[in-house]
């Protein structure tokens, strides 16, 4: 039997996050955070003391990570466990986000993680939130979408989340950073961030969450 798939993919702080979430809930459907597992990746390799070029170690690592995505515990947040340890909140620093940006960048740790992306598909349906999900992890998926927003309005969106999480930020700092990420996504040689072929593309900079979500949610209907 076929499983449906939606992905959303897009740069950070488009509102992926929030708007994939909202849809698994809605459809009661499994959610994939794949931005989570480079951030596990990256959290263990600065653990490690890896550099972030050094492919080998890095390869080594995502095939024995030990991560658990735990959704029992809290309906409203999905806590993550490496090696038994919840960084569910670690793994949302900047340095983490940046670590993550580069390890994501080498072909054969994107490789190594292929698998336990695509163990996420399972019945009645997925919500995979990323960069590659419709391009390269789920081809097949039904409904595919590619989220965006102007760098100021991401930038504005994550200061306000990192401040709900009892983090420091400056603005003008997030910008730089947001667009340093962007290039970097954008312009490597291996599944470079961009829309897949066919899918919806919403700029969702003056649209609210509720507006993204009903949007997706129409598209999804008339493919599945
Ligand atoms: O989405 P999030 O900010 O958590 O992702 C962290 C980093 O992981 C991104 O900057 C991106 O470089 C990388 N990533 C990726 N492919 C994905 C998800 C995330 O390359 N599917």
């Amino acid at each position: 039997k076929q499983i449906p798939v939606i992905t959303i993919d897009g740069p950070s702080g488009a509102g992926k996050g929030t708007v994939s979430r909202i849809l698994a809930d809605k459809l009661g459907w499994h959610l994939l955070d794949s931005g989570a597992i480079y951030r596990v990746l990256a959290l263990a390799a600065l653990h490690h003391g890896f550099a972030a070029d050094d492919e080998a170690s890095l390869v080594a690592l995502a095939g024995a990570l030990d991560v658990k995505f735990d959704v029992e515990e809290d309906p409203d947040l999905t806590h993550i466990i490496l090696e038994g340890e919840d960084v569910t909140m670690t793994i949302r620093n900047e340095e983490v986000g940046n670590m993550a940006s580069k390890i994501a960048a080498l072909p054969r740790v994107r490789e190594a993680l292929l698998r336990r992306q695509r163990a996420f598909k399972e019945l009645p349906g997925l919500v995979a939130d990323g960069r590659d999900m419709g391009t390269v992890v789920f081809t097949d998926a039904a409904a595919k979408v590619f989220l965006t927003a102007s760098p100021e309005e991401r930038a504005q969106r994550r200061y306000q989340q990192l401040l709900d999480k009892g983090f420091t930020a400056k603005i003008d700092q997030l910008i730089t950073e947001i667009r340093e990420r962007d290039a970097r996504d954008t312009n490597r040689s291996v599944a470079p961030l961009r829309a897949a072929e066919g899918s919806l593309q919403i700029d969702s900079t003056d649209l609210s969450i509720d507006e993204v979500v009903d949007n997706i949610l129409e598209f999804a209907y008339s493919k599945l």
